[in-house]
C-alpha cells in the first residue's frame, strides 16, 4: 500500500496494525455561536451496544426539530437554540455511554478471571418471555428517549 508510507513511523508495535483505540466520551459544550456539533463529534460512541449511528441520527431528529422553526424565521440562530439541542440529548448520550463503561467493565472483569460472561439466571428466564424480549430489543433498538421528527 505505497500510498500508506508516509504514516509507517505512526507504528511503533505490530498491535498498531490491528489495534484500534476506542473512546467513550463527550464534550462539555456542544455548540459556539455560529456552530453546533452532533454525534461523534459532540460525544464519541464506542461500537459496544451498535448505538453510535442511532445516536448520531436521533441528534440530528432533534437538531432539527429546533434549527427548523428558528430558521424559518431568517433571524440568525442564537445561542439558546443550540443549548436547546444539547440540553435535550446530553442525558440519552450519558445514559448509552454509561451503559457502555458497564458492560466494557464486565467484560473486562471477564477476562481478567477467565469467567465467561453470562447474565443472571433470573434475567435468562425473564427474556424467554416473547414479550420481554419483544421491549428489550425494542430499548436497544430505540435508545432512551428516542426524538421524533416534527417538522
Ligand atoms: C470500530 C467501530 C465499530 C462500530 N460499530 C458500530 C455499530 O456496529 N453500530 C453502530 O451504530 N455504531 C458503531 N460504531 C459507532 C459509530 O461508528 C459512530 O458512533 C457513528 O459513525 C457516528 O456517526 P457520525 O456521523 O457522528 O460520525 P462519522 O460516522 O465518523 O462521520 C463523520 C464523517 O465526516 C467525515 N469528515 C471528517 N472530517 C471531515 C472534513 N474535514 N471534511 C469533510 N468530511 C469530513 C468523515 O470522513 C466521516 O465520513 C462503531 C465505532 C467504531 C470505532
Amino acid at each position: 500500500m505505497p500510498w500508506l508510507s508516509d504514516r509507517l513511523h505512526l507504528l511503533a508495535d505490530f498491535a498498531d496494525t490491528t489495534l484500534l483505540s476506542i473512546d467513550i466520551s463527550r464534550l462539555t459544550l456542544w455548540h459556539q455561536p455560529g456552530l453546533l456539533l452532533i454525534g461523534d463529534a459532540a460525544h464519541v460512541i464506542s461500537p459496544v451496544g451498535g448505538n453510535g449511528i442511532l445516536m448520531a441520527i436521533q441528534d440530528a431528529v432533534a437538531a432539527a426539530n429546533h434549527l427548523a422553526p428558528a430558521l424559518r424565521t431568517s433571524q440568525p440562530i442564537n445561542d439558546e437554540v443550540l443549548a436547546a439541542i444539547q440540553t435535550e440529548r446530553e442525558p440519552t448520550i450519558r445514559a448509552v455511554q454509561a451503559d457502555q463503561v458497564r458492560i466494557e467493565q464486565q467484560a473486562a472483569a471477564a477476562r481478567e478471571t477467565g469467567r465467561a460472561i453470562s447474565p443472571p439466571t433470573f434475567l435468562r428466564y425473564l427474556s424467554k418471555i416473547p414479550a420481554i424480549r419483544r421491549r428489550a430489543a425494542r430499548s436497544n433498538a430505540y435508545g432512551p428517549r428516542p426524538p421524533r421528527l416534527q417538522l
